[in-house]
């Protein structure tokens, strides 16, 4: 069990990401991250250990990024490492990223068939599939590429993916495990528990 929180809109959204999962720290105290669309590409800050190990590196740059996700995990697969912390990215790791709450639990033989397909993996997270069938179904269209690698999915979990392609979207898909939608002014959240926005 661990926290997500996914932000899009006008504002900058390092600060909200850190604040969300502030408040979903209760739910997992291995390792958090935050993945920011910045201009020239996604960017990654990962740390070992609670929020505060996360803050810390996280610093106050000053990113102007108003699209991102966030992440603290609980592990279940993969031990507790930063190549093992979420957002985990894709083989092109600059463009498109997942959090994921909970467990895939078909990952082996998934994780066997896109390593044949020559996909490249750095964690040893169940999750990561996740990221990868995105990209192997992706043609252009965020959300039939989520709704395909969807299909191919067993267990129970909820994930959001950023592409960076995609300025104004998040795509998220639960099966099983919460995942709610939170409506601002011109803005939009998902997060793993309402807890994310209060
Ligand atoms: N199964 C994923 C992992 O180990 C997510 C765990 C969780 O929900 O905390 O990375």
């Amino acid at each position: 069990m661990c926290g997500i929180i996914g932000y899009v809109g006008p504002r900058e959204c390092k600060a909200i990401l850190l604040q969300g999962l502030e408040r979903l720290e209760y739910r997992g105290y291995d390792s958090a991250g935050i993945a920011l669309r910045e201009t020239g590409g996604l960017d990654y800050i990962r740390a070992v250990g609670n929020l505060q190990q996360l803050k810390e590196v996280a610093g106050a740059n000053g990113s102007k990024a108003t699209h991102g996700l966030g992440h603290t995990r609980w592990a279940t697969h993969g031990g507790v490492t930063e190549r093992n912390a979420h957002p985990l990215e894709g083989c092109e790791g600059g463009r498109v990223a997942v959090v994921l709450n909970g467990i895939v639990e078909n990952f082996r033989e998934l994780r066997g068939n896109l390593q044949a397909e020559g996909h490249l993996f750095t964690s040893e997270t169940d999750a990561e599939v996740v990221v990868h069938l995105v990209e192997r179904h992706y043609d252009g269209d965020l959300g039939d590429a989520v709704s395909k690698a969807y299909a191919e999915l067993e267990g129970h979990f909820a994930f959001v993916v950023i592409h960076h392609g995609h300025p104004d979207l998040l795509v998220g898909a639960r099966h099983q495990c919460p995942l709610v939608v939170g409506v601002g002014e011109d803005e939009m959240y998902l997060a793993s528990s309402i807890a994310a926005f209060l």
